[in-house]
């Protein structure tokens, strides 16, 4: 089985954020802390992993095959949950051999590693590209990057009931829209597919524009089939993905200490940054209730040293 126990149901805390800018908007924000669900799993890498877990036990696979790069949060949530459940895992890595404290979690946990340069990882969406690693792992079923497309967004919807549940111990009886990092937008997708319209998600980009975001949260929007849709996406990326500079870092570094929260650059610390921003120029009214998600990615920070 690759699938968790069925007693495994990571829960994600919600709880409030004491920011000064919040209050002196009136604006409230509860943070979904995707980073806390499990010692060794972390983040909504976990939640776009699990219909393809689904998917692969359906189909017989006793273990999955999937890509990333050397910081990949993405091989570290599958890898982790490889370990923990005990199923194969192997890696297919962006670029040449490296060290990284990502990397060496991924051997720790068991995961078999495969360098494929850089041309080799460009190739991954060839035809015949699985080919050979098909015939050399017959048992394994291929996970696309990041755990992507319509199944990664279904194993995203569980998170609007994971917010439902906890709204009461907040004092709150419901909530305006969602605020979240985008890197692919599968997240908010399965989010934009588990409201229907009933709550609006911000997604804020962490990617430029350019990467096509936002037509593949259309694609599964469509392959759904669901007509009622309300998002918007905003560019957060400052200049590119991974691209850091001296006022996010000491807005990370500020929000960190007021709220206790460990923020990572690349993803979290972009879209609450861009979440003041917006809410300093007004963008909500006061009163106004939303949910931030903590996409993890804590794990990947360890590695990263900040280009300004
Ligand atoms: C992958 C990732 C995201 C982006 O998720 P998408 O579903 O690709 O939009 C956001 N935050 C963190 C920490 C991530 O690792």
């Amino acid at each position: 089985m690759l699938s968790p126990p069925a007693h495994w149901q990571p829960e994600a805390p919600l709880e409030l954020l004491h920011l000064d800018w919040l209050n002196r908007s009136g604006i409230e924000v509860a943070i979904l802390r995707l980073d806390q669900i499990d010692p060794l799993i972390s983040g909504n890498k976990w939640f776009k992993l699990t219909e393809h877990l689904k998917a692969a036990d359906l189909a017989g696979a006793k273990g999955i095959i999937s890509l990333g790069g050397a910081h990949s949060n993405h091989l570290h949530a599958l890898a982790a949950a490889g370990e923990r459940f005990g199923f194969p895992t192997v890696g297919l890595l962006r670029g040449h051999p490296q060290d990284t404290p990502t990397l060496q979690d991924l051997q720790a946990f068991g995961m078999a590693l495969h360098w494929l340069g850089y041309g080799g990882y460009r190739a991954r969406h060839a035809p015949g590209f699985w080919q050979p690693w098909r015939s050399r792992y017959p048992d394994l079923q291929p996970v696309p990057e990041g755990g992507g497309g319509l199944p990664g967004a279904i194993g995203c919807m569980q998170l609007k009931a994971m917010v439902n549940e906890q709204l009461s111990g907040l004092g709150w009886r419901d909530y305006d829209g969602w605020w979240l990092a985008c890197g692919t937008g599968t997240t908010l997708a399965g989010l934009v597919l588990a409201e229907a319209g009933e709550h609006p998600v911000h997604g804020a980009l962490a990617v430029p524009d350019d990467h096509g975001v936002a037509q593949q949260v259309q694609c599964i929007v469509q392959e759904a089939g669901l007509v009622d849709t309300v998002y918007e996406l905003l560019d957060a990326s400052r200049g590119g993905f991974a691209k850091v500079d001296p006022l996010l870092l000491e807005f990370i570094e500020r929000t960190e200490r007021a709220s206790g929260i460990p923020l990572e650059p690349l993803y979290t610390g972009k879209a609450l940054l861009a979440l003041k921003q917006q809410v300093d120029a007004g963008k909500f009214p006061r009163g106004t209730r939303l949910i931030f998600i903590h996409t993890g990615g804590l794990q990947g920070r360890r590695g990263f040293n900040p280009q300004r």
